[in-house]
């Protein structure tokens, strides 16, 4: 089975932006009830999504005061547990981040270790590919940062 999941964060000075679990240096960071690393959301999402197990907004509610400032990891690893108490394994993600700058190509190592430590699969498993909005609407505009991702999952 696969998984998909798309998220988004709005940008504004001052706040950090956290992406794959790297702490990435930026003028503009996400703003979130979370830490707001809108990669690992649609990790999740994907994730629960290739289990059929709803999606991250009924597991982790931003009303949550818990989740307040959260270590996004942590939602990546319940919903791996979840895969696993449902009898699924992953067997590889791909992550597309689309954002205007900073440019992530530094960081796509880092990142993919993160991923492949948090998931506990090979660094060949594990894909980060990030592009620009070509200065086109509110990702083109820095005022936000999409991810997208996908997974595979087998019984
Ligand atoms: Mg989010």
């Amino acid at each position: 089975m696969v998984g998909f999941g798309y998220d988004i964060h709005r940008l504004a000075a001052g706040e950090s932006l956290i992406l794959c679990g790297v702490e990435i240096p930026s003028m503009l960071g996400t703003v979130a009830h979370s830490d707001g690393d809108a990669a690992l959301h649609a990790l999740t999402d994907a994730l629960l999504g290739a289990a059929g197990l709803g999606d991250i907004g009924e597991h982790f509610p931003d009303t949550n005061p818990l989740y307040k400032n959260a270590d996004s990891k942590q939602f990546v690893r319940r919903a791996l547990e979840l895969l696993h108490e449902n009898g699924l394994r992953l067997i590889n993600i791909d992550i597309t981040l689309i954002l205007e700058s900073p440019k992530i190509q530094p960081y796509k190592e880092a990142m993919r270790a993160e991923l492949a430590t948090m998931c506990e699969l090979p660094l060949r498993r594990v894909s980060v590919k990030a592009t620009t909005n070509e200065r086109v609407g509110f990702v083109g505009r820095k005022e936000g940062v999409a991810a997208f991702a996908i997974c595979q999952v087998e019984e």
